[in-house]
Formats: C-alpha cells, sequence, structure tokens
C-alpha cells in the first residue's frame, strides 16, 4: 500500500520565530486532530530546520523536509547546503526539482538527477517535482514534457531506489496562481505518470509510488482532489502557511 502524504512547502517565507511559532501549531493540532496512517511532512527554509525537528519529536504523524540541497557531498561550494547537512539538521524529505527552482535558478534535469542521488545516497526521501507551464499545456505537449522529466530526473534509477522516491505533479500553471487543475486534469496526468512508471520498471513498482498533486490546494478542493485513484496526496504552498487550512488538508485523510 502507497504512502498518503501531505507536505506543505513554506518556500522562502517566515523568519526564525515565526516559522518556530507556526510549527508549534500544526504540531499541536496534528496531534490532536489527524486520525490515520497519513504522513504530514513540513518542508522549511533552512534556518528552521534543526528547531522544528526537536520540535516534532514524539510528534508520530510530523516529519521534517528541506526544499533544496546541492549535489556534492562537501567542500568549496558558497552559500550550498548538502543532503548529508540537511540530515543531520532531521531533515527527512527533500523537495527536488520544484518549478521554482527550475525557472529561477536554471536546475536542469541533470543537475536534478544528481541532486536526486545525492540525497537517496543520504537515505532521505525525495519529493521529486514535475509539472508542464501553462504554454505547454495549451500546445497539448504536457505529457511529452512530463515524460522527459521523469526519464532525465528519476528513470536512471535502479528499482529499489526508485522505490524510496515520492513524485509529485505540480503543473506550473497551478502553484501560486489560484487556478487549480481540475480533479480530472489531475487525474489524467497522475494516471499517465503512474503508467510510465510500470512501463520503466514494472506494475508492482507503479502500485506503490506515491503521487502528490500540488497547485493551489486549499481545504475546499482537496477532498475531491485527493479522492481520485492516482492522488495520494498533495504539497501544499500558500496553504501550507495558514496551520488551520493545512490541518484541514491533511484531515481529508482522516479515518
Ligand atoms: C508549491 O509551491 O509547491 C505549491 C503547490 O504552491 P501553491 O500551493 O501555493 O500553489
Amino acid at each position: 500500500m502507497r504512502k498518503k502524504i501531505v507536505a506543505g512547502n513554506w518556500k522562502m517565507n517566515l523568519d526564525y520565530q515565526q516559522g518556530v511559532t507556526l510549527f508549534s501549531e500544526i504540531v499541536n493540532m496534528a496531534k490532536d486532530e489527524v486520525m490515520g496512517d497519513q504522513q504530514v511532512v513540513v518542508c522549511s527554509p533552512f534556518i528552521h530546520l534543526h528547531s522544528i525537528f526537536q520540535m516534532a519529536k514524539g510528534a508520530t504523524h510530523v516529519a521534517i523536509g528541506a526544499q533544496n540541497v546541492y549535489f556534492e557531498d562537501a567542500g568549496a561550494y558558497t552559500g550550498e547546503v548538502s543532503a548529508a547537512q540537511v540530515k543531520s539538521a532531521g531533515a527527512a524529505y527533500v523537495i527536488l526539482g520544484h518549478s521554482e527552482r527550475r525557472a529561477y535558478f536554471h536546475e536542469d534535469d541533470h543537475m536534478l538527477s544528481k541532486k536526486v542521488d545525492a540525497v537517496l545516497k543520504q537515505e532521505l526521501t525525495p519529493i521529486f517535482c514535475i509539472g508542464e507551464t501553462q504554454e505547454e499545456r495549451e500546445s497539448d505537449r504536457y505529457f511529452d514534457i512530463i515524460k522527459k522529466q521523469l526519464k532525465n530526473g528519476v528513470f536512471h534509477l535502479p528499482n529499489d531506489a526508485f522505490g524510496h522516491v515520492i513524485l509529485a505533479y505540480e503543473p506550473v500553471w497551478a502553484i501560486g496562481t489560484g487556478l487549480t487543475a481540475s480533479p480530472e486534469q489531475a487525474q489524467e496526468v497522475h494516471a499517465f505518470i503512474r503508467n510510465e512508471i510500470a512501463n520503466q520498471y514494472n506494475a508492482h513498482i507503479a502500485e506503490d509510488t506515491t503521487i502528490l498533486y500540488g497547485g493551489s490546494c486549499n481545504p475546499k478542493n482537496a477532498p475531491e482532489l485527493f479522492s481520485q485513484t492516482d492522488i495520494d496526496g498533495g504539497l501544499i504552498g500558500g496553504a501550507s502557511l495558514k496551520s488551520r487550512d493545512f490541518i484541514d488538508i491533511v484531515k481529508v485523510f482522516n479515518s
């Protein structure tokens, strides 16, 4: 059975104290309100990682993630942070390939595949993001784009390593725009991704891969999105900055 996951991406928001305050609200609400075996992941800026990891100890449902790492192990890479370093601060997950990093920091498929390897080498879980731009959707090229991102970013992995990867389908046109993919649009792409995994690996691995949806997800639209056969949870940007909204999204999976 694949895992149900709701992961928050705080992006470059919140100063140190604001992050700690938000996280303490999330942990307290999760303790009282989250009932099920869904996993909550909070991907904070690097500055919060260790403090919130300490606060999460004993919180069964909540784990910590980073939003990026560099692919080298250590050395003269001023300003960069390695997978081993985020692990030592308590991170268990790392978002990779987010469209903002692809667009603003020119991270291409080749670099991302090295980051995936670096994260897996530290036994961390990559949340690997893929998705098409508005222009790519309108010109009906979205399946080709997604296929290429999968092939170049993660399909080099052997079966056992691929089994540790979480995928997030994030149509770029839906991120931070208030435009959500309809449940049918999202399901169509999730099913396509699962089929590509079955072709590359096998049906069993495809069935076990967690595929999250991301793009203007909120407590209102999450129930219908998460009820689709191939959607296993969400990667949440804006709504993860409000504890009430974030936990309400997590509670969609309450049993
Ligand atoms: C994201 O940044 O991964 C995201 C999905 O953002 P938002 O929920 O704000 O669209």
